[in-house]
């Protein structure tokens, strides 16, 4: 059925969702790129090796032979790897489109979180090895030394702020404090990385012997570091603020979908153009006092309807609860769309879905996005009935695609485990790629019995909902 102008926001966009989307109105994503990925990743081997040869090769046999001379080698080395370490961790979360596109937005925040400990850790023995270095030097103590750093070189007071920013915002992203803490604190702690570069980057070409008359190396280096700044300014900023712009999100309508969940349809234009898959999310920012200072991921629950364009909400903490309150007219920014858990990234023909809770939302976009050859077994787990949303929307697309649909409600005991549903309602799933979406328990329990099961870990595609 078509809708048809006379019927309201609510009746037009039910009706378009109930059917699948009009493919020709669509746009997918652009595909990963495997030789991007492995471009980059060559890119930053090749940087890290440039940086330790220019390190070696700036220091003469005679400089290391002079008091102190070993300990400022050293501590320049660590100074210059944990720097270019730095700048790596700024590039992993800039968003860069070609490697989101490959890794997701969780697998590029997974490297940055592994690279994390590692610059920081270095720029700390930099500090610590070099002032040791300095002292040695002169003949003096390691905290007269100090001394002498923080009141004769105006750099090196800006670099130990930086530094003393950089180990804040390093123990903030300890898993057991994170955790604690609420996430915009700590969202605001990481925030002052920037800073601590930036505050830096002076006393790195003022007194690095790896720089200090070497106008070359000088100048390599500061390019390095503008292009990094471009990179995370136009894709971190930029690019956020033109998709805005072009689209011109509005809320349309608020709808219930279940206790606690909700449907916000936006409304905008050239929403024809969007490059969007199945599966893909959006940090989305409401445009209301409160609200405006933060994004929130939540999944695109359904392909673009142009001129509409859909999430469904869980409501579980203060964001997400005022979603459930928003008014029709309030505009909406946009960051994305991310994610790279999409149709495209199958490996077999076929699949099998598997949603936990809430993140049906992805399950029911990514099925929307299948081909019939998919025959997809989709499998919804969640704790009671009123808990499966989107549920007629499922049941038409599974039924277009010739696929099989399984409820699973109920406690855990009745349920079974992922291992014991997968083994019994997906007999060929070593066939398919699997997709699995919801909180982070449910999520890897279904991994491990998938891999335990004989698939293929590049056949598994997830998304968890919670960082
Ligand atoms: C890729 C992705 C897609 C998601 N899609 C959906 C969706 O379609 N529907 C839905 O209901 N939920 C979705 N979520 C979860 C949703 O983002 C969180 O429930 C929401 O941000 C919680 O915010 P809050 O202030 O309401 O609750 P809080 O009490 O502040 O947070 C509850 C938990 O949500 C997570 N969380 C909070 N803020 C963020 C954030 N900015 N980024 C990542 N995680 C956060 C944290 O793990 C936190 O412990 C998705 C999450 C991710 C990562």
């Amino acid at each position: 059925m078509l809708p048809s102008m006379s019927m309201t926001v609510s009746e037009k966009s039910g009706a378009r969702y109930r059917s699948p989307a009009n493919r020709a109105l669509l746009r997918p994503a652009p595909q990963a790129r495997r030789a991007v990925g492995q471009a980059a990743v060559t890119a930053g081997v090749l940087g890290l090796v440039a940086v330790a040869v220019l390190g070696v090769v700036s220091e003469s046999a005679a400089d290391l032979r002079v008091r102190g001379g070993a300990a400022m080698f050293l501590g320049g080395m660590a100074g210059l790897v944990g720097m270019y370490l730095a700048l790596v961790q700024l590039l992993l979360i800039s968003r860069i489109p070609q490697l989101e596109r490959i890794l997701g937005q969780d697998g590029l925040l997974r490297w940055h979180r592994r690279v994390g400990p590692w610059p920081i850790a270095l720029l700390v023995v930099h500090a610590i090895v070099i002032t040791v270095g300095f002292a040695q030097a002169a003949h003096t103590g390691f905290l007269h030394q100090l001394g002498v750093f923080l009141r004769s070189y105006p750099d090196m007071l800006l670099a130990v702020v930086g530094l003393a920013l950089m180990v804040m915002a390093g123990v903030a992203s300890i898993g057991a404090l994170r955790r604690r803490m609420r996430r915009e604190t700590w969202w605001v702690i990481h925030l002052y990385m920037y800073l601590a570069l930036a505050l830096s980057f002076a006393h790195v070409l003022a007194l690095g012997p790896t720089f200090v008359g070497h106008p070359l190396t000088q100048a390599v280096w500061a390019v390095v570091w503008a292009a990094t700044a471009g990179v995370v300014v136009v894709y971190r900023f930029g690019l956020p603020l033109a998709r805005t712009l072009r689209y011109r999100l509005r809320v349309a309508e608020v709808r219930q979908e279940a206790p606690g969940v909700v449907s916000v349809i936006c409304t905008g234009r050239h929403l024809d153009r969007l490059r969007i898959s199945g599966g893909q999310f959006f940090a989305w920012r409401f445009m209301k006092r409160g609200l405006w200072w933060q994004a929130h991921p939540y999944t695109v629950s359904a392909l673009p309807r142009p001129p509409y364009l859909r999430l469904t909400v869980r409501q579980i903490g203060d964001h997400s609860a005022a979603v459930a309150r928003l008014r029709p007219g309030t505009r909406v920014a946009i960051e994305g769309p991310y994610g790279a858990v999409t149709p495209d990234a199958r490996t077999h023909d076929k699949a099998a879905l598997v949603a936990g809770g809430i993140g049906i939302t992805s399950i029911r976009a990514v099925l929307e996005g299948l081909p019939k050859s998919a025959r997809p077994t989709v499998i919804v787990r969640a704790p009671t009935a009123e808990q499966v949303v989107l549920r007629d929307e499922m049941a038409a697309l599974v039924k277009k695609t010739h696929g099989t649909l399984h409820e699973l409600v109920g406690p855990r005991s009745a349920t079974g485990s992922p291992r014991t549903f997968l083994r019994k309602l997906v007999p060929d799933l070593t066939d398919r790629d699997v997709y699995v979406c919801g909180p982070e328990g449910f999520v890897h329990e279904v991994i491990a019995a998938a891999q335990e099961l004989g698939v293929h870990r590049r056949s598994i595609h997830y998304e968890v909902y919670d960082w």
